[in-house]
């Protein structure tokens, strides 16, 4: 008889989104007349801006044709994309990143959740806590976690790094030296960044203690503030202890198209193994290439005419943020983050957990958002309302906070 892996049995309910949705989807049975709007799964609303729509029909058009047809994509990426991304997103800012140092791939999360299969089973883990829930379920289903604390929600190989309103949202350097460490800036759920200042103490940490920064850059694009950098290997170090991950899905409406891009330096060995050459394997072997046709709508991000039409898309993200963040405030929640991501964290009324705040307001205000514990144990008393929603609903559904409040 076949046995399961079990590992995959210890995983607490059903992945955060989907309880939403189910809660979403019976409300909407029960209450066909209301009309929800959404600000809780941080998925994009705006089409695909014009730079991008040319690049994918061309490149559509090319398939249709033997001379300028392209079957599997080269694993690792083609040439062209990955030396534009290593020029634009980081030779330029003055970052030391080749394009073999590049891995093109079909998302950020797909990354992140895989990436941990080159480490050991026995690898402690830190992470901050709230943040992405695919960290720790992706290392809960190969089974490097430990046991589970039903009351204090945490697993015993995992250190959890609060980050709440007490230290600013800011993980500070674990009291048990880990062998990974997520750092997910700007963050998510939180919305807060690290500033350079910040990120160099966990540089320099994970080089003295000889550990692996797995950096998710999935926001890169929404930072405004200056002492806020854009990628880790802004920070002198970076190359011999850190992974960066980045995503085409929220700086460019990708979310359905799937492209993202992993970044793993020469330089960061295990005695004189390249990590590089392991993940460089693993995607030989288990993924056969983004599609040709993404890579080339990638190119046109990258394009004079495509960065200025995905600016104006970022800035309208980010003034439905300020309608959130301001309007909260008015009302007189504790609001957080909107400033370097396109997240909401607002503390709950007192007498409510998260999930009771869930409840409240998909009843009273027909608004969904996600509860705070979803995305760990310190996330518990916050909600994430997310600036992706079109800024008429995003109005509206502020509209309806504050007048619960008056
Ligand atoms: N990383 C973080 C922190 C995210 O919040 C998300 C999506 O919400 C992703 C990665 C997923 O990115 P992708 O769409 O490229 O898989």
């Amino acid at each position: 008889m076949f046995r399961l892996n079990e590992n995959y049995l210890k995983l607490p309910g059903s992945y955060l989104f989907s309880t939403v949705a189910k809660k979403v989807a019976a409300y909407s049975d029960r209450h066909p007349e209301a009309k929800v709007i959404r600000l809780g799964i941080g998925d994009v609303t705006q089409p695909l801006v014009p730079a991008i729509i040319k690049a994918l029909h061309e490149a559509v058009e090319e398939m249709g044709h033997a001379e300028t047809f392209h079957g599997y994509a080269p694993d690792l990426g083609y040439a062209f994309l990955r030396e534009t991304i290593a020029r634009m997103d980081y030779q330029e800012r003055g970052c030391r990143i080749s394009a073999d140092e590049i891995f093109v791939s079909d998302g950020a999360k797909s990354d992140c959740g895989n990436i941990q299969e080159i480490f050991s089973a026995d690898c402690r883990i830190a992470v901050c806590d709230p943040v992405y829930p695919v960290y720790v379920d992706s290392n809960v289903m190969a089974g490097r976690t430990g046991e589970y604390n039903e009351a204090a929600q945490t697993w015993s190989n995992v250190i959890y790094m609060p980050c709440t309103a007490e230290n600013g949202f800011v993980p500070q350097l674990p009291g048990e030296t880990p062998d990974l460490i997520y750092l997910c800036v700007p963050n998510n759920p939180t919305g807060t960044a690290l500033t350079r200042d910040q990120l160099k103490v966990w540089v320099d940490y994970a080089n003295s203690v000889g550990a692996v920064i797995l950096y998710d850059a999935a926001y890169e694009a929404y930072i405004s503030q200056d002492d806020v950098p854009h990628s880790i290997y802004e920070i002198a170090g970076a190359r011999t202890c850190a992974i960066e991950f980045r995503s085409f899905s929220k700086n460019a409406g990708f979310t359905g198209v799937r492209l993202g891009f992993t970044v793993i330096p020469e330089d960061l060995k295990c005695g004189d193994i390249a990590v590089r050459s392991l993940w460089a394997r693993r995607h030989g072997t288990k993924f056969n290439g983004a599609p040709y046709i993404v890579q080339k709508a990638a190119m046109a991000v990258y394009s004079d005419e495509g960065r200025a039409q995905l600016k104006e898309q970022i800035a309208y993200y980010m003034r439905n943020a300020r309608v959130i963040y301001d309007g909260l405030k008015e009302a007189g929640y504790e609001v957080y983050g909107g400033i370097n991501a396109p997240y909401i964290w607002l503390k709950v009324p007192e007498n409510m957990t998260s999930w009771d705040f869930f409840d409240y307001l998909l009843e009273e205000a027909n608004v969904v958002g996600t509860p705070g514990s979803g995305f760990g144990p310190s996330g518990e008393g916050y909600f994430r309302l997310t600036a992706f929603g079109n800024y008429e609903n995003t109005v509206e559904a502020i509209g309806r906070i504050r007048a619960l409040r008056q």
